[in-house]
């Protein structure tokens, strides 16, 4: 295939992205990165195994695409050359850390000839933090590359795009998509639905999703506690926000196993300096990771009320994404109206929002518990049939 000698490890993995690969593969043979890249697409269209595998090539010494030590430690996310920043600030980027990410692009590398700098939500650039970064963006020390993700190039401030190289990258239908987890991790294609779902549509997160036992039980638990909470007194509903938070701590706690392995590692080579700031940096992984478990809760809530109305509405081409969960579905599908659906998904955007906004997890979710507890034993009949 012709189309194949455009692409090189490690962007043969970007599977569904061929104008991206062939892109970056050009970028790595001709050796002249800009500064600064854009990658903007939706979620699930593959960004962030792209800037993972962009890292890779620009930092290896062989560019990428093989098991070295290098292509590890990035693909871990403990490379010390490689800065993976997500917004600290419930609305975005504090100033404070872009002057940090400004500092640190003064000093020179740690392991590798360059610098990469990861910035997860592009979109969550702005005042004083975008304006700090303009200057930094537009000439960076000459072994610094920045990468900013965002779903969307709209959202990203003009003065900020038009500093980047920009890469689109295209939506994948969802088929597509679960044929590429299920290529990826060999389950079988509903499951693969059901970790999409889960997790948001993102390839990344679904597979996985799928690898880890404790976040799949963590659905499960989900699962249960909207199965139950139609019948459950206020007592249980508290209990049931309680046993959630229990549950989050499972997958988080492999993860802190996981960094904590990472650190003894690093004492051998990194300095004091660079192996504190790994530590901080590997605190706000966890932080974001803390995130990204709720996040999941969340999906998991929303997916199951939109099974709700999927069964509720007979001609919808689509059907319900919890197999496992059907009988219970079902049942409620023919108790509670669509428009309590409605305000039933409402209540979880409104979790996501409190949580976004620092209000304690276990209060947002007990608050969310008892708003769906509500709707959901609306008795004004389901939607109309024909
Ligand atoms: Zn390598």
């Amino acid at each position: 295939m012709p189309q194949n000698q455009l692409i090189d490890p490690p962007f043969n993995d970007l599977t569904g992205q061929d104008r991206v690969a062939q892109f970056l593969t050009a970028v790595i043979r001709s050796d002249t990165p800009a500064h600064a890249y854009l990658f903007a697409g939706p979620l699930g269209s593959g960004k962030t195994e792209a800037t993972g595998a962009f890292a890779q090539a620009l930092l290896c010494e062989q560019g990428g695409g093989d098991a070295c030590d290098t292509c590890l430690r990035v693909a871990h996310g403990t490379h010390p050359d490689f800065h993976v920043v997500p917004p600290l600030g419930a609305a975005g980027y504090l100033a404070e850390q872009i002057q940090e990410i400004i500092a640190s692009a003064q000093r020179a590398p740690v392991r590798a000839h360059r610098k990469v700098y990861l910035l997860t939500r592009g979109d969550l650039l702005s005042g004083h933090a975008a304006n700090a970064l303009l200057k930094t963006l537009e000439e960076p020390p000459a072994d610094t590359i920045f990468v900013l993700m965002a779903r969307n190039r709209d959202a990203v401030l003009e003065t900020i795009v038009s500093r980047c190289q920009v890469l689109p990258f295209r939506r994948i239908p969802e088929d597509e998509a679960i044929a590429l987890v299920v290529e990826k991790t060999g389950v079988a294609p509903e499951d693969a639905r059901i970790a999409l779902a889960a997790t948001g549509g993102s390839l990344i997160y679904a597979a996985q999703f799928m690898r880890s036992e404790e976040r799949r039980n963590l659905r499960v638990a989900t699962l249960e506690v909207l199965e139950r909470l139609v019948h459950a007194d206020d007592a249980s509903v508290l209990d049931s926000a309680k046993l959630l938070i229990v549950k989050m701590r499972a997958p988080l706690d492999v993860v802190k196993m996981e960094q904590q392995r990472q650190l003894e590692q690093s004492r051998d080579f990194l300095s004091t300096g660079n192996l504190s700031r790994l530590e901080t940096q590997l605190r706000r992984e966890l932080t974001s990771r803390e995130r990204e478990t709720i996040g999941e809760i969340l999906d998991v809530t929303s997916s199951w009320i939109r099974d709700i109305m999927v069964v509720q509405l007979p001609r919808s081409s689509e059907r319900p994404v919890n197999v496992d969960a059907l009988t219970n579905i079902t049942k409620l599908a023919e108790q509670v109206s669509l428009a309590a659906c409605v305000r039933a998904l409402d209540a979880v955007r409104e979790a996501e929002r409190q949580i976004q906004y620092n209000v304690s997890v276990q209060l947002a979710l007990e608050v969310m518990l008892f708003a769906l507890r509500e709707e959901l034993t609306d008795t004004r009949g389901p939607a109309p049939r024909e």
